[in-house]
């Protein structure tokens, strides 16, 4: 049987399209903040809640493999990569709380806006059944969020990281991480333009985008970038 003492695991989930600082720094203070074992990152195949991504699933996931590789705790995981059909995350969770069984602590990570809006995703209330969710707090984030959800929210309410390892699943957890003005959005529309995204993510991880000429951006040779 696992110990239910042993140090959560945690997804987050995202599109990565493409991946950048934004992700990864969040993830590190996180796992540091609240003692994660890892946190396993899952490029969606077809996210149901947004418009389909720029770049395919095979190329996202190929640039976060780079953009993590050599970062303690950090992983790629494909799960969504294997199934057809629309990415739910109850099905991320439900499959990777199998391979865990169902002591491990298991932590699944979203911003506060996705959290404004959890009460649209697919079987929701399921959600905190296989994990606990961990909202990630940016200094700035205003917004109020939806009363029905503040109720629902109350009795699952966590202060504590430590309060992680005492149960598999079941709480909400608040956490602050640093705020970086970085988003896919924003690189893609920067490289449409034929604007460098360079800093903005690994520089590995640039080159090998800007050497494959995606999201419009006019393709560097391999052999012409430096490093
Ligand atoms: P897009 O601009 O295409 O919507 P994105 O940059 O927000 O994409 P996603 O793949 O949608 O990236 O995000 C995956 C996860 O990373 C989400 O939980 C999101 O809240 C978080 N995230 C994205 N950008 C940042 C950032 N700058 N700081 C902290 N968390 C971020």
């Amino acid at each position: 049987m696992s110990d239910p003492q042993a140090a959560p695991v945690a997804v987050l989930g995202g599109t990565f399209d493409p991946v950048h600082y934004g992700h990864l720094r969040p993830a590190i203070e996180l796992l540091e903040a609240l003692g994660l074992s890892q946190i396993r990152l899952v490029p969606g195949h077809v996210p149901p809640h947004r418009p389909q991504p720029r770049l395919g699933a095979q190329a996202r996931a190929r640039l976060l493999e780079t953009a993590v590789a050599g970062i303690p705790g950090l992983a790629v995981d494909r799960c969504e990569l294997d199934r057809s059909g629309p990415s739910y995350t109850v099905d991320t969770l439900a499959g990777l709380r199998c391979r865990l069984g169902g002591h491990r602590p298991l932590c699944f990570i979203m911003g506060r806006d996705a959290f404004r809006g959890l009460m649209q995703w697919h079987q929701w209330e399921a959600l905190t059944r296989q994990a606990h969710l961990v909202v990630m707090t940016r200094g700035g984030d205003a917004e109020a969020l939806p009363p029905a959800l503040v109720e629902w929210m109350r009795p699952r309410r966590m202060h504590d990281p430590a309060a992680l390892r005492r149960s598999p699943s079941g709480g909400v957890l608040f956490q602050a991480v640093s705020r970086l003005e970085i988003s896919a959005t924003g690189i893609r529309r920067c490289l449409a333009l034929g604007r460098s995204a360079q800093g903005l993510m690994p520089d590995v991880v640039w080159h090998e985008l800007a050497s494959s000429g995606c999201y419009g951006y006019p393709q560097v040779s391999r052999a012409s970038s430096p490093g």
